[in-house]
């Protein structure tokens, strides 16, 4: 063998190897990722629209004037119509984008793995990737033990701290997000936020945040905590943003389906301001992969649809949809394999090209649905 014989023989080798590596890996276009969480959001209410048995119940808040105008504007014959008319840009953009998983009534179901079935096992199983039963019993404020994915890839693409940011209305995401205190910019609870500095629209909302308080001292409202998400996405331009909303929640265990109602339309036209955003971006357009799911499911009768937890029927259905440059715009999913809260970790890193083999102790699996 000749010596350039054999140098074209190592390149056809070397060419040969890259195509198997790019076979085992595909190149992903996802350089950036929005997560959105809106507590205990439920199943029935996101795939149905306004419930049948729920909104005309004067124990659920619906039985005077304010029920009967959102009755008026919200309730249709059929649930397809009905859940547009409630989320109006989750099925009529969103999902026609991306994938929906976990209409039960469709065959396709997910659910989280942690017993406890309340917020924070939830919130810790989608930041870790795993349940930890008993490290992070209910929601006592521990620090989480784990790494949550986003400081992982922090570490891995070493960003600064600021491009990996979280904005939570409920003050426990101090403890959830991260495993040591100030590794990522975390924003919960009734707090200021530093940045963008000198803002005036930041430093509006944080004072006014303190003075419009509501149900209790750990959560403030949703409306700050996206405000100030927003101001942060526009300036300071996270690689990793997670945005989370908690009035779905609060206004359930208050027994207020009028006020859960309008939550979850705040919530849908926040994740409209927020995509139409995103896409009109140079920076995020193309490159950016939104998911948007829940801790927890909640109870389907007029007894418990309130409620959460070990006890309450349904506490484990939740569900999740994702939408960006490297998932299949399907729709939502009929059938198929039952996916868990913990393959969203999975599913984020293997979106970001990030190899999850290296995050020690990670028990899910990356949704195969959701990745072209
Ligand atoms: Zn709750």
């Amino acid at each position: 063998m000749t010596r350039r014989d054999f140098l074209s023989t190592s390149s056809a080798a070397i060419a040969l190897a890259a195509a198997d590596t790019l076979l085992a890996a595909p190149e992903r276009k996802t350089r950036n990722l929005v997560l959105v969480t809106s507590d205990g959001l439920r199943w029935q209410d996101l795939f149905n629209g306004i419930d049948p048995l729920l909104m005309k119940e004067k124990s659920t808040g619906m039985g005077d004037s304010g029920g009967a105008s959102r009755r008026e504007r919200l309730w249709k014959l059929e649930p397809a119509e009905r859940r547009l008319a409630l989320m109006p840009f989750f099925w009529g953009t969103l999902a026609t984008q991306g994938v929906v998983l976990g209409n039960v009534q469709k065959g396709s179901s997910v659910q989280v793995t942690n017993r406890y079935r309340v917020s924070y096992p939830g919130y810790s199983e989608i930041m870790t990737g795993r349940a930890q039963d008993e490290a992070i019993r209910g929601n006592d404020a521990v620090q989480n033990p784990t790494p949550s994915f986003l400081q992982f890839v922090k570490d891995q693409w070493k960003l600064p701290k600021e491009k990996v940011a979280v904005f939570g209305s409920w003050n426990m995401f101090h403890y959830i997000c991260e495993s040591r205190r100030g590794e990522i910019y975390i924003n919960a609870g009734y707090e200021e936020s530093a940045l963008p500095e000198a803002d005036q629209q930041v430093a509006l909302m944080n004072k006014l945040q303190m003075q419009a308080r509501y149900i209790d001292d750990s959560a403030r409202h949703d409306a700050f905590t996206f405000g100030l998400a927003f101001e942060y996405l526009r300036n300071i331009q996270p690689r990793l943003l997670y945005i989370t909303f908690d009035e779905t929640d609060d206004w359930a265990h208050s027994r207020r389906y009028d006020c859960v109602l309008d939550s979850i339309q705040f919530v849908d036209a926040s994740l409209r301001q927020l995509w139409e955003w995103l896409q009109n971006s140079p920076t995020y357009r193309d490159s950016t992969t939104l998911i948007v799911t829940c801790d927890h499911g909640r109870g389907s009768t007029v007894e418990d649809w309130h409620s959460h937890g070990e006890e309450v029927h349904g506490s484990e259905q939740i569900w999740i949809a994702i939408a960006g440059p490297d998932t299949p715009a399907m729709g939502e999913v009929n059938g198929g394999p039952e996916w868990h809260q913990r393959d969203i970790a999975p599913t984020a890193l293997d979106l970001l090209g990030v190899d999850g083999a290296n995050y020690a102790g990670m028990l899910g699996k990356p949704i195969a649905t959701a990745i072209k």
